[in-house]
């Protein structure tokens, strides 16, 4: 009843738009469902609002409202801002959906890795405390380990609260400039877990670049599926059973990887890395083994990375991205893995 009548009184409170209150900006991404631009309000110039996000999508805005209407009450500081979403009646475009957000900033971590840069081009904005550190390896891992943080905090949100993003990557995670972290956006692909649906129709939609092997999210014996606003209460059993989030966890290892390893950072990179895991039957410490002997120094560069600290970036790495659902680590273990462990970190800066 609280979050009923806190939902209610917000939903009084909060401004209500229509199609004609924005004003196109640039064209920020253009995907199969949808078009995204920066908009500004052409009725209060200058308002409080500021920047917004405007995403026209089609019949599959209506699930993606509900989504973000859903993380905004229950865990806001994973995604991007929500402000609104509409349906737009058009009788020459037909309908579509309106969703609006915060402007949250220019930079989608898919950017940040494909500067040379990287990792120092997100140094600054993430770490308070000045990095007293030379350039070197500790340094890198000490940001990749914030990144990663940032990222399975913000998973962590959305799978406590029951949602599976499936469409997780480096162009789905965008910096925040206002809070100085990293936030989900997108969940245009996280409708049919919710709905506890034993396969994915729209399986067209997932990213294969960055999707784990299984296909079937929910096992084929998961009774079929309530409709859309029973989603709600997907059962924990179910949860508990199929491990849906397991998806997104696998995801995230591959941006951990391509975090470490300069080389697997471009399309072609993962594409190739994916290819060879496969063939060693997605078992990392094969692959590891298969082309460490002769791998680049910029290769070599990884795994001395997640080597150093007592190969706990190692060690979180492959509990993320294993063949079986249910032997990777969810969001919330991963967080408490001695990866994360700044007294161990701080422990060997002094010692070397
Ligand atoms: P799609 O991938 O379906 O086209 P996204 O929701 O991923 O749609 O948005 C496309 C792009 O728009 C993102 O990659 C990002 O660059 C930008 N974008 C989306 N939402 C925001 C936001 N709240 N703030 C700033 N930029 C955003
Ligand atoms: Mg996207």
């Amino acid at each position: 009843w609280d979050m009923f009548v806190l939902a209610f009184v917000e939903r009084i409170f909060r401004p209500t738009f229509r199609k004609d209150d924005f004003q196109l900006g640039k064209k920020l991404g253009e995907g199969a469902f949808g078009v995204v631009n920066k908009v500004s309000l052409t009725k209060k110039p200058g308002s409080k609002e500021g920047d917004l996000v405007l995403k026209r999508a089609s019949e599959y805005g209506a699930v993606e409202i509900w989504m973000n209407e859903r993380v905004r009450r229950a865990c806001a500081n994973s995604c991007a801002d929500f402000v609104y979403g509409f349906l737009e009646k058009s009788s020459k475009k037909g309908d579509e959906y309106w969703l609006i957000w915060r402007f949250e900033g220019d930079t989608t971590l898919a950017d940040f890795m494909l500067s040379k840069e990287f990792p120092y081009n997100v140094e600054a904005m993430i770490l308070k405390e000045a990095q007293d550190l030379p350039k070197g390896l500790e340094r890198e891992n000490r940001i990749i380990q914030t990144i990663m943080r940032q990222l399975l905090f913000a998973l962590d949100g959305l799978h406590s609260t029951g949602i599976v993003h499936r469409d997780i990557k480096p162009q789905n995670i965008i910096f925040s400039e206002g809070s100085r972290t990293f936030k989900i956006i997108d969940l245009g692909a996280a409708t049919d877990l919710r709905v506890g649906i034993n396969y994915i129709p729209k399986e067209f939609l997932l990213d294969p670049r960055y999707s784990a092997p299984e296909q079937y999210i929910m096992s084929t014996q998961t009774p079929s599926a309530p409709s859309v606003p029973v989603a709600a209460a997907l059962s924990p059993v179910l949860w508990q059973m199929n491990l849906p989030d397991r998806f997104d966890i696998y995801s995230t290892g591959l941006i951990f990887l391509q975090m470490a390893f300069p080389p697997l950072r471009t399309d072609s990179g993962l594409i190739q890395f994916n290819r060879q895991l496969k063939r060693c039957g997605y078992d990392l410490v094969a692959w590891r083994n298969n082309v460490e002997p002769r791998a680049s120094p910029d290769l070599r560069k990884g795994f001395e990375l997640l080597d150093s600290d007592g190969g706990k970036g190692w060690e979180l790495l492959t509990s993320m991205v294993r063949y079986k659902a249910r032997q990777r680590t969810s969001a919330k273990q991963a967080l408490a893995h001695p990866y994360f462990d700044r007294e161990g970190l701080l422990a060997l800066s002094v010692m070397q």
